[in-house]
């Protein structure tokens, strides 16, 4: 099998075109134009990652009244106390600055009489969204940023303790990229795909987050030695039944009531209404026999109707396709609400690089931003930008003060070699077999489905009401450990298979990874998202510290580290927290 090998190099790679990515590349072209750029992106950037079919609002800006202190404050009661302060108020004080970056580059913003922002909520301003991403990527073209299209990202390259570039390879031909770069901004996004999704089947992809964002990312870290954080707070989306639809739209935007089959609004019962604690809400009243639940719309007028589809249709036109099959509006009857399959993400849950106020991982020229950087929930398409301008700025301070030590491009033959091999090795000799049934017996579909059995019945996914508890978890443990020797045999018929191949490689050691985590905090405050049944009582000491991961990639074994809580000031301890 011939494999075309083709060198390149940059100033800064960035690895991944979506929110944080792009945002990143076009704010150093700006800072320095003659600063090289090269995004490798999977897909293409015109249509990639969480925001490919739209969005209907902007879910972090500050509209007036509110400060960055108080969205400090609003994410933190949201995350039951704990956070990273100085990472959410970092964001804080940029959201509304690339808020209106946005709309310099050409979205469509819904304004009032004054010519101010509409707001849809304290925290969010109403866009109309359809085109959000090829509005992004044009802003990253016109930068004079280059653009690596349908070219998937394997490993970094590791030089003398410093990420000097990345492997990767084109999702369509047998060619195999060996780039070279000063420095690296991870801008992946996070990790769908690692527990069994609520449809099955030919719909088993129609999930709530970007199907093709698998963790690659942080598997990237994590066998390059990174430090990751908080994967145990996974992320679950209480969604519109089988289409995954958003909820904030109908929820925020008409105050849908959020009722059980008998009518009643239920979340009273279940104390502060946080998000974690109205998915958790939902699944106890199903559990009580009173499911399923439902977003009551059928109050609105008719006259709403046509703008609640408009909404969708910018952002999740499967729901509008359901009201059409259905021969129903959106007030005829209440619409089913379940939760999604969990996520580990950065931007709605805290999972990710553990990373500094400059966006830099505990590698040296290695930086991360967007939903593959931990510490800071509730970031959204906003908060992604806001740290993708901070790596940006880090990355070219970390080029100019590194100066010419940084300026050698050679990548050793024998590395280069190894992980040409390890990437193209499952591909069948042949290279052109077509993919029969899904689920053949060594190829990705059949992995695929096995780890997400694992996760699901072992992990706390679906089935198990996303409760977690020891003796579950070491099963888990055990069995993922069965699974990655297994999956060193993948094989794959075609390069749309070898994608699916390193996809499923990669989700096997983010689940590892999150495994270790969910074992490790023996506490329950988010409820649902991270709901230890065997560790039900309040303990401040075993709440109040972040959970830390490493991976070593001779042993493979992964090994977990303390941080403690700090404030914005970086003064630690517990603290006395009675938001929850
Ligand atoms: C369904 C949905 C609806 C949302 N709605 C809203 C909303 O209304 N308002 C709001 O403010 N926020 C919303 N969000 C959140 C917001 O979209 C995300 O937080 C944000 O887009 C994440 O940005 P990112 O750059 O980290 O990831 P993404 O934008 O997803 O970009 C990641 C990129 O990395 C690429 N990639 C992945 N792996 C590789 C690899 N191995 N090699 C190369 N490239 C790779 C992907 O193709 C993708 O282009 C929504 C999210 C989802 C999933």
């Amino acid at each position: 099998m011939t494999i075309k090998v083709v060198r390149l190099s940059t100033d800064v790679a960035i690895v991944g075109g979506g929110a944080a990515g792009c945002f990143a590349a076009v704010t150093i072209k700006e800072t320095g134009p003659e600063t090289d750029v090269l995004v490798v992106e999977k897909a293409h950037i015109k249509r990639s990652g969480c925001l490919a079919a739209g969005v209907n609002a902007i879910n972090a800006y500050l509209n007036p009244g509110e400060t960055p202190e108080s969205y400090l404050e609003y994410v933190k009661k949201d995350s039951a106390g704990l956070v990273r302060d100085d990472l959410v108020y970092s964001i804080g004080q940029r959201l509304n600055r690339v808020t209106e970056k946005l709309e310099s580059w050409g979205l469509p913003f819904l304004k009032d009489e004054s010519g101010r922002y509409k707001p849809r909520g304290k925290r969010n301003v109403q866009i109309i969204g359809e085109n959000i991403k090829p509005v992004i990527a044009a802003a990253a073209e016109r930068s004079g940023t280059r653009i690596l299209n349908r070219t998937v990202a394997s490993n970094y390259i590791v030089k003398d303790g410093r990420i000097a570039g990345v492997f990767a390879f084109s999702a369509r031909e047998k060619k195999f990229y060996v780039i070279s770069a000063k420095a690296v901004i991870c801008a992946t996004g996070g990790a769908a795909g690692i527990y069994r999704p609520n449809n099955d089947g030919m719909t088993r992809h129609k999930m709530w987050y970007c199907p093709f964002n698998v963790g690659t990312g942080f598997a990237m870290g994590l066998r390059a030695g990174a430090e990751m954080t908080t994967f145990e707070m996974r992320f679950i989306a209480l969604r519109i039944n089988d289409v995954l639809s958003p909820t904030g739209t109908v929820a925020q935007g008409v105050r849908a009531r959020q009722v059980n089959a008998l009518g009643e609004e239920y979340q009273g019962r279940y104390g502060s209404c946080t998000t974690p604690m109205r998915m958790y809400a939902t699944i106890e009243e199903n559990r009580a026999g009173r499911g399923p639940c439902y977003l009551d719309l059928t109050h609105i007028p008719d006259g709403e109707n046509l703008r609640l589809k408009e909404a969708y249709l910018s952002m999740s036109p499967g729901i509008v396709l359901k009201w059409a099959d259905e021969g129903a509006e959106p007030n005829t009857r209440p619409l089913e609400i379940c939760g999604s399959e969990p996520y580990i993400v950065g931007g709605h849950g805290q999972a990710g690089y553990w990373v500094d106020t400059g966006r830099r991982t505990t590698v040296r020229g290695l930086f991360a931003a967007g939903d593959v950087a931990g510490g800071s929930p509730k970031k959204y398409v906003t908060g992604c930008f806001a740290e993708g301008e901070m790596a940006a700025h880090s990355a070219m301070k970390y080029i100019k003060e590194s100066g010419p030590a940084l300026c050698e491009p050679e990548v050793a033959e024998p590395i280069v070699v190894s992980e040409l091999n390890r990437v193209f090795g499952p591909l069948d000799k042949a290279g052109s077999a077509v993919p029969e049934a899904a689920g053949r017996a060594g190829y990705p579909d059949a992995y695929e489905e096995r780890l997400q059995k694992i996760m699901d019945e072992y992990a706390g996914g679906i089935s198990a009401n996303y409760e977690i508890y020891e003796t579950k978890l070491i099963r888990a443990r055990e069995l993922l450990r069965i699974l990655e020797k297994d999956i060193s045999t993948i094989r794959a018929g075609d390069m749309y298979e070898l994608v699916k191949a390193h996809e499923v490689i990669d989700r096997v050691l983010v689940a590892r990874a999150l495994v270790e985590h969910l074992i490790y905090r023996k506490e329950t405050r988010w409820r649902s998202y991270q709901e230890r049944v065997d560790y039900p009582e309040r303990d401040d000491r075993q709440w109040f510290k972040f959970i830390n991961s490493f991976y070593n990639s001779e042993t493979g074994e992964i090994k977990i580290k303390e941080r403690p809580w700090q404030d914005r000031a970086g003064t630690e301890g517990l603290v006395a927290w009675d938001g929850c």
